[in-house]
C-alpha cells in the first residue's frame, strides 16, 4: 500500500515532528521572552498544545477549484446577505454614524467587510486555537514558516497586552479571526478600542470590529465622499488601457466612449480605472481608491468586487446588471442548500444540507451531471439546479 503524504506525515507525528515542534516551541519561547512577552503569558498559553497535523494537510491541500467571479458574487452577495446587512446597518446606526464621523469611512462599506468576513460575526465564535495553529505552521509547516513566526508572536502580544483572553483567539488554520478576521499583525497595527473599555476586542464588541474595519479601510487609502466606482459599458471596438491600476479621469473615459451601463453620461468619480474582471465579454467597471481599499483588505479583485457591489445594495443601489459571459449562473447560498437537498433526494450522501459546497456535494454533482448529460464540473451552477428540479 502507498501512502499518501498526509497519512504519513500523521505516522511521523510521533517521532521527528514532535521532537522538532518541542525545540522550536522553546526558540519561540526565548524569541517572544526577548521581545516583552512575559513568560507566564507565553506558558499559560502553550501549556499541553500539540502540533496539529490537519493543518499541515489543509496548507498542503490548497483547492484545485477555482471559482469563477460569478459563483464568487453569487454566493457572497445574495438577498439574505443583503437583508441581513440592512438589518445590521439599523441595529448598529448610533455606532456606525460615530464611525463615519470618526474615520470618514462609508458605513456600507464597513457592514459589507463584516458581511463577507464573518457573516456579521455568525462565523465568529469556534475554529482553531490560534496558538496552536500559528506554532504549527510556524515550526512544521511546508513554507513560510518565519511569516507565520511573526503571526504567532503578535498573537502572544495580543495576550500580553490583556486585549484577549487566550481563549478567544479562535479563527482560520491561517491566523485571521474575530468579526473582521484580523490577522494578528493587523490587529496590532491596525484594531482600535471603539467602545472606550481600554481593551481592543474584536472577537466580542462589534464597535471594536467595525470601528476596526473602517481603520482599515482608512489607512488603505479611502476617500471620504467617493464612491468605489459604479458599473459601465465600454463601446464596441475599445481600444484602451483596463485594469485596476491604470487609473484616468472621468474626462479621458468619456472620450474613449465609456457610458454608464444604462448609457447615460459618466458622473462624477475620483481617478478610475476600468476592471473587467471576466474579460472584455462580461460586466465592466471603473473603481477608485475606494475599491482599492477593499482590494487591501484581502488581495483578490473578486473580493473587492463583492465588497463593492453589497455596500452598493446596502444602500439600495442594485446589483451586477450586465451579463457574466456564462450561460451557467451561479448560486446563492440558500440555492445551493437546496441543491443538496436535491441531491440527497436522489440518494446522494452531501452531508448536512448546509450550502457550504464541499468535497462530497463535488462528487455527487459530478455524479448526477454524467446522469443527466451534462458536461461534468462538478461546479454548483444553475443548470445542474435547475436539471434537478
Ligand atoms: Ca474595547
Amino acid at each position: 500500500m502507498r501512502l499518501t503524504a498526509p497519512l504519513l506525515a500523521l505516522l511521523t507525528l510521533s517521532s521527528a515532528a514532535r521532537a522538532d515542534f518541542g525545540s522550536c516551541v522553546s526558540s519561540l519561547r526565548s524569541a517572544a521572552i526577548a521581545q516583552g512577552i512575559s513568560a507566564s503569558t507565553f506558558d499559560r498559553t502553550m501549556s499541553g498544545v500539540e502540533p496539529d497535523m490537519k493543518i499541515l494537510e489543509l496548507m498542503n491541500n490548497q483547492p484545485e477549484f477555482k471559482t469563477p467571479v460569478w459563483d464568487y458574487l453569487a454566493t457572497l452577495v445574495d438577498d439574505q446577505k443583503v437583508a441581513e446587512g440592512r438589518a445590521m446597518l439599523s441595529r448598529h446606526a448610533s455606532t456606525l454614524a460615530r464611525i463615519e464621523q470618526a474615520y470618514g469611512v462609508d458605513r456600507h462599506a464597513v457592514v459589507a467587510v463584516w458581511g463577507v468576513e464573518s457573516d456579521f460575526g455568525a462565523l465568529v465564535k469556534g475554529g482553531r486555537f490560534l496558538p496552536q495553529a500559528l506554532s504549527t505552521v510556524a515550526c512544521l509547516g511546508s513554507r513560510r514558516r518565519d511569516f507565520f513566526k511573526g503571526e504567532f508572536m503578535a498573537t502572544m502580544k495580543i495576550i500580553e497586552r490583556g486585549d484577549l483572553e487566550p481563549e478567544k483567539l479562535r479563527g482560520s488554520w491561517a491566523g485571521a479571526f474575530g468579526h473582521t478576521q484580523f490577522m494578528p499583525t493587523t490587529y496590532l497595527r491596525l484594531a482600535v478600542d471603539f467602545d472606550g473599555d481600554g481593551r481592543r476586542d474584536l472577537v466580542d464588541s462589534i464597535p471594536d470590529a467595525l470601528a476596526s474595519t473602517a481603520n482599515y479601510l482608512k489607512k488603505s487609502g479611502w476617500i471620504t465622499g467617493a464612491r468605489w466606482g459604479y458599473e459601465v459599458s465600454i463601446p464596441d471596438g475599445y481600444s484602451g488601457p483596463s485594469g485596476r491600476g491604470a487609473k484616468q479621469s472621468i474626462g479621458f473615459w468619456s472620450a474613449k466612449g465609456i457610458t454608464k451601463v444604462d448609457g447615460s453620461a459618466l458622473s462624477e468619480l475620483p481617478n478610475a480605472g476600468l476592471l473587467l474582471p471576466a474579460g472584455r465579454n462580461g460586466p465592466a467597471f471603473l473603481v477608485t481608491k475606494n475599491f482599492d481599499a477593499a482590494y487591501a483588505y484581502n488581495a483578490a479583485e473578486s473580493y473587492a468586487l463583492a465588497i463593492s457591489v453589497l455596500s452598493d445594495r446596502l444602500r439600495g443601489r442594485p446589483g451586477v446588471q450586465g451579463d457574466w459571459p456564462t450561460d451557467d449562473r451561479g448560486l446563492s447560498r440558500a440555492e445551493r442548500k437546496e441543491l443538496q437537498e436535491r441531491l440527497i433526494r436522489r440518494g446522494y450522501d452531501v452531508g448536512k444540507p448546509d450550502g457550504a459546497i464541499g468535497a462530497m456535494t463535488r462528487a455527487a454533482i459530478k455524479d448526477v451531471e454524467a446522469k443527466l448529460g451534462l458536461p461534468q464540473t462538478g461546479r454548483p451552477g444553475g443548470k445542474v439546479f435547475d436539471a434537478l428540479k
